[in-house]
Parts: C-alpha cells; sequence; structure tokens
C-alpha cells in the first residue's frame, strides 16, 4: 500500500471504479477514459512500480495477471475478435500510474 497511489486507493475502495473481477491477489476495473470499447486494467494488489521492478517471488502475480487476462476477455466477449495486452513501463514508454496494471483494449470495429 502506497498512500499517494491512486490504484492503491481504487484498491481499498477509497476511490470509487466500476469493478469487473477481484480476488485476494488481483482487481481488474474499467480504465477511466478508454482508448476502445472494451479497455480494463488488470491490477495486482501488491504495490510494484512496473515490470522493471518484478522480483522472483512475483512470478506468480505476474502469470495471474495474464491468465485472468484470458479469462476476462471471454466474459466481455473479446476473445474471438481480438484483444491487446499491454505493460506501459516507464514514462517513456506513457506509463503515468506507477503501480503496476496490465491493459486490456478491445472491441474494435473488424
Ligand atoms: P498508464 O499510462 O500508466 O499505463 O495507464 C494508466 C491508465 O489508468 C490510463 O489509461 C488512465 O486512463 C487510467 N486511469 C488513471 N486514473 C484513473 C482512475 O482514477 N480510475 C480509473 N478507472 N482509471 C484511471
Ligand atoms: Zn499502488
Amino acid at each position: 500500500m502506497e498512500p499517494g497511489c491512486i490504484f492503491c486507493q481504487i484498491i481499498r475502495k477509497e476511490r470509487l471504479a466500476e469493478f469487473i473481477f477481484e480476488d485476494e491477489s488481483l482487481v481488474v476495473f474499467k480504465d477511466a477514459h478508454p482508448h476502445a470499447p472494451v479497455h480494463l486494467l488488470i491490477v495486482p494488489k501488491k504495490h510494484i512500480r512496473s515490470i522493471n521492478d518484478l522480483t522472483d517471488e512475483d512470478r506468480d502475480i505476474l502469470s495471474g495477471m495474464i491468465f485472468r487476462a484470458r479469462e476476462v476477455a471471454r466474459q466481455v466477449g473479446v476473445s474471438a475478435s481480438g484483444y491487446k495486452l499491454v505493460f506501459n513501463v516507464e514514462r517513456g514508454a506513457g506509463q503515468v500510474i506507477f503501480h503496476l496494471h496490465l491493459h486490456l483494449i478491445g472491441g474494435f470495429a473488424s
């Protein structure tokens, strides 16, 4: 938990977000400024700054995020049509929230 972190605040329900899924290790909620009809964020409950900051003990967290993304993609109906999974790593790549998250973006016109 990082007091000034927006995603830690969402995880603790101190800040509103539209949740799609929650379990003991991660949450999935809608991006506030979607770039496509479906734009979800898969966010571990553990505060980790970015992919650069992962440690060996975070392997299960990372694989859990990717498997959960696959399940949620099915749930919201974009599995067959297609979706992107994106990690922005640090400022030069466009990361603005420094709490690890995986973007699930889909629902494009085909
Ligand atoms: P980044 O650029 O750091 O990879 O992505 C951060 C994402 O978080 C952006 O797509 C942005 O729209 C989203 N975001 C920022 N603040 C909030 C918020 O308070 N609530 C929600 N649901 N999404 C947010
Ligand atoms: Zn955080």
